[in-house]
């Protein structure tokens, strides 16, 4: 992959703006949820070769065998989260760091979490030109959570397990949000867990398809 782009490239602001209209006739209705896919240039997370398709309502190949996901799907987790400006939020799989840059829009911080090295220092640099200041990224397995920064008031996982890794759910502030998709390899389904002190109700919504969670407490490699 060649090196970021100039975040503020004039010639994606028309394509950008049309995703953002796209995603709210697609439901989305967050306004800042909206603000922040406004403010935030896909195309500076993905690899040159499809730039050009990067505010399409698609997944891409970032590399590594990952991809950066769906915005629809990005802007639904963000929004089941109900988020208030004033969280401190971990996120599991930083891949290519957009949504990371997402949720800097729309949180007090981001401490993110990426197993692979060669997408974590890409997605670093990225972060870094984006000019998101609040936030911290780690190279480590995130299914054992961060817990240096813990709790966290939302906990954002970008990849699947077939079950929730308890260390994750150990970092949840009381009254905290936890999205998560669960299922087998191929398909899971959108998991929204609450904590109410030893209790963590779950709701579950969209069929998604996201790459495999791998550590200790997800998948084997
Ligand atoms: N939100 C990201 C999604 C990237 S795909 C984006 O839009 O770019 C999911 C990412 O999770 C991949 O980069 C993958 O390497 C990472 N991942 C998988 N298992 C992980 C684990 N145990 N800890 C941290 N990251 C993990």
């Amino acid at each position: 992959m060649d090196s970021p782009v100039a975040v503020a490239t004039p010639q994606f602001t028309g394509a950008r703006r049309r995703l953002v209209e796209e995603l709210r006739l697609k439901g989305i209705a967050d306004a800042s949820v909206l603000k922040a896919f406004e403010l935030t240039a896909r195309h500076a997370f993905v690899p040159s070769g499809v730039r050009h398709r990067a505010y399409e309502d698609a997944a891409l190949l970032i590399g590594s065998g990952q991809t950066i996901s769906q915005p629809f799907v990005h802007a639904r987790s963000l929004e089941l989260l109900k988020l208030t400006g004033a969280e401190r939020v971990l996120e599991i799989g930083t891949g290519s760091g957009y949504q990371t840059v997402l949720l800097s829009h729309l949180v007090q911080r981001v401490y993110s979490v990426e197993r692979i090295a060669a997408l974590h220092e890409r997605a670093a640099e990225a972060v870094k030109a984006a000019g998101a200041s609040n936030v911290d990224l780690t190279c480590s397995d995130g299914t054992a959570g961060w817990p240096e920064h813990a709790p966290y008031d939302a906990i954002l996982v970008s990849a699947g397990a077939p079950e929730i890794p308890q260390p994750l759910l150990d970092q949840l502030s009381e009254g905290g949000r936890l999205i998560t998709p669960v299922g087998d390899r191929e398909m899971q389904r959108l998991v929204l867990v609450t904590r109410h002190g030893a209790r963590f109700d779950r709701q579950t919504f969209d069929p998604v398809r996201f790459v495999p969670l791998v550590g200790e407490h997800g998948w084997d490699a």
